[in-house]
């Protein structure tokens, strides 16, 4: 690629229409670039996350150039859904697949030669399929987009054969131009994708592969269920995916999550097609909110607001992680990606791999590479590296920043070990002196001092080791026993009842030659009792309404069951948490809002607006409220003046005299929730001299620590960061209080 020259502004009637159709008021960097490629009609490559707007690079130019484009879509489903969401955008889409009538596809076809088609979808089967290639070359297709481009290589991790046949596309299309999408960025993948699909000379674009607004956990597996169950807590009523290894896994933890009452439904390759797509329906309707499901599940999925993924196993790939990772938090609010990671999952997934190769009959290359894939899976959830940096350089990419404020390693979710060598001796010891015959569950009893026959038969409870480590519960001594496997200091067998074995390495370990780390959650007592409840307003942004966006939720979802289409294609969770904070009550600011858009507003404008306007009425709430950054600019209209709310002036006028949340709350009826938000409002506003009077000092001095490695932009990183003790009310005051001294 040359060096950048100065670029051109983007054309206005292509700024024009997506903000018309789409409602975006600008277009992220690389969409930027994607956009004049396609524009200037050049082959392209491009390679960007999942999340980050690949669909609207072939889209918005579709529309502005006129004539037609084809998308080759891997899945049906995620074809529909795109047609049906284009059109209600008010763009002229249509799909070609093997779902159609006679009849369909004659009205299809027909609009499409009268040139009324902006876009047309189809299957790579299809496309290279004489009839459909005669009507799309006689229609004059001039663009080219292959969606999920990486499903043309065997090296990719989601091959699909029938994306080999767009190896003839360049036959069929000779003039077109060909852009192809994927967010899969391996060099080899990349190299393979442009060579079948004939590129010529493309301009290949490749994301920043971090997704700062994810934050990334890898915690030991200790108790499945119950660590699942609270990840869920910390999301109440959010949306989120379970992903587990096997069927079996899958359909004992939805029937656990079940019983406990959460709104959970299966999805795994097992399941009858009718089954799937009820799984699918459900979970994009808002009527359920868990989907456990195995890695089968997911790339029809364009449900924007998943606010969690839970791996209960280890995935077989860091590109797969990272795909399904990548369906948390698509509309850029935070969101949880939580890997709880065993040791023995290396163990199980190998020789899940084993057996595949020798059915499937893959050469001994073809197998080396996916245990090669499986150990550098392992290999990130046991290092020591921030998460965020880790992902990136998989990519290729470099990370910034030393802390990212957004992983366990540096919120200090784990903790080593204290004496971590002297364990692993006590556990190498005992493995010696049974005879290295017996496998793990029998070793932790022994260590455990359990009282059992099995020990007594063997005569184990004589053995020097017997009880050394009774204190440590269960679960954590499995950990450690498999972090030693990991680290290559024990071994473990691949039979089919495993025996733990030494090699010289133990034997180092036991003569301190050489040391071990082990690691361990930390806080977990505290984890249980504070989440949940107070989680879940630190994902909305400063000054957003918790309740008011609650209400929006339930309004979005009975207006998309209204409408019939599904409630992320109404309004997504961004546009509603910036309903919910900058709470506008006319349609032009409504519409000024990213994500809005004509036709939207022009749908579902007034329901929104009346709910704003009555929520905030009943609870003394300021309306129109501007962005701060975005007041500042030249063209933005002039901020309307804050309603006079007397509920609100009441409420400073108490704080001036320095009465607490508690007082004012009852004084003015509003909840204390939102006394504090005031009470945030009158720091900044009035910046008294001190805020001790309502926060502790100590607590102050702890936030404003907190607040010196991850700013003021974010509540949660400072909350997880005092370990969960500070309030968020307390924490918004000081921060408050930081702001107003710059
Ligand atoms: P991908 O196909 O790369 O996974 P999508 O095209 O589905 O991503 O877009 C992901 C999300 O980002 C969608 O919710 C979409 O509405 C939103 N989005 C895309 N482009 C923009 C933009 N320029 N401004 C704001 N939101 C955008
Ligand atoms: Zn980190």
């Amino acid at each position: 690629m040359p060096a950048a020259t100065v670029v051109a502004p983007l054309p206005p009637a292509l700024t024009a229409a997506v903000k018309r159709h789409w409602g975006f008021t600008a277009l992220r960097p690389l969409q930027e670039h994607a956009i004049r490629a396609a524009l200037a009609g050049r082959d392209s490559l491009v390679v960007m996350p999942t999340g980050g707007g690949k669909s609207l690079c072939y889209q918005a130019p579709a529309v502005v150039r006129g004539g037609l484009t084809v998308v080759v879509s891997p899945l049906i489903a995620l074809m529909k859904d795109q047609v049906d969401g284009l059109t209600r955008i008010g763009v002229s889409a249509a799909r070609l697949d093997s779902t159609l009538s006679s009849d369909e596809w004659a009205v299809t076809a027909d609009a499409i030669r009268r040139g009324e088609t902006r876009l047309v979808f189809t299957s790579p089967e299809r496309l290279i399929n004489t009839g459909t290639f005669r009507l799309l070359r006689d229609a004059g297709a001039h663009t080219i987009a292959v969606d999920e481009a990486h499903c043309v290589s065997h090296w990719g991790h989601d091959f699909r054969p029938e994306y080999r046949q767009l190896a003839r596309l360049r036959e069929f299309f000779p003039k077109a131009a060909v852009h192809a999408y994927t967010a899969t960025a391996t060099d080899r993948v990349r190299r393979d994708i442009s060579e079948q699909l004939g590129l010529r000379a493309p301009e290949v674009l490749i994301g920043n592969f971090d997704r700062p607004n994810l934050i990334f956990r890898v915690l030991p597996r200790l108790n499945l269920v119950d660590q699942v169950r609270e990840v869920i807590d910390r999301h109440r009523g959010a949306a989120g995916i379970v992903y587990c290894l096997r069927r079996k896994d899958v359909d004992e933890m939805t029937a656990a999550l079940r019983k406990a009452r959460y709104r959970a439904v299966p999805y795994h390759a097992g399941m009858s097609a009718d089954d799937r797509r009820a799984t699918q329906e459900a979970f994009a309707a808002e009527e359920a909110d868990i989907v456990v499901a195995t890695v089968a599940f997911g790339m029809g999925i364009d449900r924007s607001n998943v606010r969690f993924v839970v791996h209960a196993a280890m995935p077989k790939t860091i590109e797969h992680y990272q795909q399904e990772t990548g369906r948390a938090g698509r509309d850029g609010l935070e969101s949880e990606c939580v890997l709880l990671y065993s040791g023995s999952d290396f163990i199980a997934l190998k020789a899940i791999i084993e057996k595949s190769s020798e059915e499937a009959n893959a050469g001994p290359e073809y197998t080396a590479a996916s245990i090669k894939h499986l150990d550098e899976m392992a290999r990130y959830c046991r290092g020591a590296v921030c998460r965020h940096k880790a992902l990136v350089s998989y990519f290729g990419q470099e990370y910034g920043s030393p802390n990212c404020g957004a992983c366990d390693l540096c919120l200090g979710d784990t903790q080593e070990v204290p004496d971590a060598q002297k364990v692993a001796q006590k556990i190498l010891s005992c493995v010696a002196r049974v005879k290295e015959s017996f496998g793990i569950a029998h070793v932790i009893e022994v260590l455990r001092g359990a009282d059992t026959a099995a020990v007594r038969a063997r005569g184990h409870h004589q053995l020097s080791t017997y009880g050394l480590l009774k204190d440590v519960p269960k679960p954590d001594l499995r950990d450690w026993i498999y972090q030693l496997i990991g680290q290559g200091v024990l071994v473990q067998t691949g039979d089919e009842y495993p025996l733990l074995k030494l090699n010289p390495a133990s034997w180092d370990v036991m003569a301190e030659r050489q040391s071990v780390r082990l690691i361990r959650l930390a806080r977990r007592e505290k984890r249980g009792r504070t989440e949940g409840a107070a989680a879940s307003p630190g994902e909305l942004p400063a000054g957003a309404d918790a309740e008011l966006f609650e209400a929006l939720r339930q309004l979005r979802r009975q207006e998309a069951a209204r409408a019939k289409v599904q409630p992320y294609q109404v309004f997504t969770d961004a546009v509603l948490a910036e309903f919910a904070r900058g709470r506008p009550t006319t349609e032009a600011a409504m519409g000024r809002v990213s994500g809005v858009g004509e036709f939207r507003l022009r749908a579902y404008g007034k329901a929104f607006l009346n709910a704003i306007l009555t929520h905030c009425r009943q609870k003394g709430l300021p309306t129109d409220v501007p962005l701060p950054k975005l007041a500042a600019l030249p063209q933005a209209p002039p901020p309307a003046p804050p309603k006079a709310s007397s509920k609100k002036e009441l409420a400073f006028k108490l704080f001036r005299g320095g009465a607490s949340v508690e007082a004012v709350a009852a004084k003015t009826e509003l909840t204390p929730a939102t006394v504090a938000e005031h009470l945030a409002d009158f720091v900044r506003a009035e910046k008294p001299e001190s805020i001790f009077a309502w926060v502790p000092e100590d607590v102050c001095e702890r936030v404003a620590a907190a607040a010196e490695i991850h700013g003021t932009q974010r509540l949660k990183p400072v909350f997880l960061e005092l370990n969960e003790e500070v309030s968020y009310d307390h924490i918004r005051i000081v921060f408050a209080c930081l702001e107003s001294r710059g």
